[in-house]
């Protein structure tokens, strides 16, 4: 439990990496809006939060709207107070070779995670503002540092590291930390869709890919959370616009 309660939004969280940070931060004390696409797919994470004791709400909005994200927010400060933790972890994957991607691939990959994270962090700086204390904590990927297949990706999670250090700075003096974590492979439905799309088991993809990461596995979304609980617990107040990489190792 956290010596001060805080409202914290993690979005993309019905599953995957944003479930595990939900649950997470909702062990350290804190109160959780759940947002994801579909609010009855909020509804697991919000669940096992609950049975274990903690606060949660879920709601649906697509975190690239800039007309549903403000509505989110209004009903998060409404039902569980001004937010002033923010996760921005919604992703969508849109794989593809330059010559075969479309602009579809392109516009809704760079909207979810780009586009997604500005809206989202636009709204709930005026709480973080207000409050003179706030995190937010953007999910880029070691894509960033480029990968075959994915210039669409690697283009939003370079982007991200961007936006993380120029709010860093310009929140700071409003006591606003904002930090990136930059996750190496980490097994979730994410992975499920890459795997199928190389016609090989998502087990048999992990396998191969663990031989190649210096601590010989593949990671999980306990992983990350446990970066993201750093980044927003009261002792990291001085530790602000850095990329962390969370990879099992120091590149992709
Ligand atoms: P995931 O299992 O696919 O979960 C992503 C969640 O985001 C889904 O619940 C998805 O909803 C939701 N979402 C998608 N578009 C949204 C939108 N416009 N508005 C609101 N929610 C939206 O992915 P994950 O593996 O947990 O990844 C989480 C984050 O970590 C992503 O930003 C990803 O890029 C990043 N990351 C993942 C890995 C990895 O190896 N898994 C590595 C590096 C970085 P739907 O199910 O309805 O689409």
């Amino acid at each position: 439990m956290t010596a001060t309660p805080r409202t914290a939004v993690v979005t993309g969280a019905a599953r995957g990496i944003g479930a595990a940070i939900s649950l997470r931060l909702a062990r350290e004390g804190h109160r959780i809006a759940v947002i994801d696409l579909d609010e009855d797919d909020t509804s697991a994470t919000v669940d096992a939060i609950r049975a274990a004791g903690g606060e949660a709400i879920g709601i649906g909005a697509d975190v690239s709207d800039s007309l549903e994200v403000p509505a989110a927010i209004a009903r998060v400060v409404a039902e569980l107070g001004p937010p002033t933790v923010l996760v921005n972890n919604a992703g969508i994957l849109r794989d593809n070779l330059l010559f075969k991607m479309t602009d579809g691939d392109w516009d809704s990959v760079i909207g979810v995670h780009l586009r997604g994270a500005f809206v989202m962090s636009r709204e709930v700086q005026r709480h973080q503002v207000a409050a003179k204390w706030g995190r937010i904590v953007n999910l880029s990927s070691t894509s960033a540092l480029g990968n075959r297949g994915q210039a669409n990706y690697a283009a939003a999670k370079a982007g991200l590291q961007g936006f993380t250090k120029t709010l860093a700075i310009e929140l700071g003096p409003f006591g606003v930390t904002v930090n990136a974590i930059a996750p190496g492979l980490i097994a979730t439905d994410m992975l499920r869709g890459t795997a199928e799309r190389l016609g090989v088991r998502l087990d048999t993809y992990l396998g191969d890919a663990a031989m190649d990461i210096p601590v010989r596995r593949t990671g999980v979304p306990a992983d990350v959370a446990a970066a993201a609980a750093f980044f927003v617990s009261e002792e990291a107040s001085f530790v602000s616009g850095q990329v962390l990489y969370v990879a099992g190792g120091p590149k992709a």
